[in-house]
């Protein structure tokens, strides 16, 4: 399937200068959305994964249901304030703008093996201060998963080492 025909590009959002990838046109279409996580599900097939974890919010319609998919467990990474119980948090600079993401103490052990989920790979900001969470608590991170590779940021040089796996790529 060419999930790129299921991307909506829309100019200048949400600033000029940005062409945003927008996932919600694959996310409504039912045997499209189920055929990218199971193509996620292959690309990841040779790694040994306990947890997926990903970040809020577009991660977790990614990594959620690749979970599901691989009988394994989710680990929601939330923007400051959002978790209930003990937390880690760091801080990040996105694309546009600058955010502070957390994650429970509790929800990895050490030596869990964890694959990092995300709609999108641009600077790789995000999933660098995921991978950061994720090693405080002593988790070891097996691959990092995305719909979409945004090649020409370079976000792959900011998680060195970690075997990343999209779908589609600008
Ligand atoms: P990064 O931290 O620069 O790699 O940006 C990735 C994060 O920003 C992801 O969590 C995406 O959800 C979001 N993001 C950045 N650009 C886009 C886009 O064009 N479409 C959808 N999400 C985007």
């Amino acid at each position: 399937m060419d999930f790129k025909e299921y991307i909506r590009v829309i100019p200048d959002y949400p600033q000029p200068g940005i062409r945003f990838k927008d996932i919600t046109t694959l996310l409504k279409d039912g045997p499209a959305y189920r055929a990218a996580i199971e193509a996620l599900k292959e690309k990841v097939a040779g790694l040994e994964i306990d947890l997926v974890a990903g970040p809020e919010a577009r991660g977790f319609v990614v990594g959620a249901p690749l979970a599901i998919a691989l009988g394994v467990g989710f680990v929601p990474i939330r923007k400051s304030g959002k978790l209930p119980s003990e937390t880690i948090e760091a801080s990040y600079d996105l694309e546009y703008g600058k955010d502070k993401l957390a994650i429970h103490t509790d929800s990895i052990k050490p030596g869990q093996k964890v694959l990092i989920a995300d709609d999108l790979l641009a600077t790789g900001g995000t999933i660098a201060t995921t991978v950061n969470l994720i090693r405080q608590l002593g988790g070891e991170i097996v691959g990092a998963a995305f719909l979409i590779e945004l090649g020409y940021l370079d976000g792959r040089d900011k998680i060195q080492g970690i075997e990343v796996s999209s779908l589609v790529t600008y």
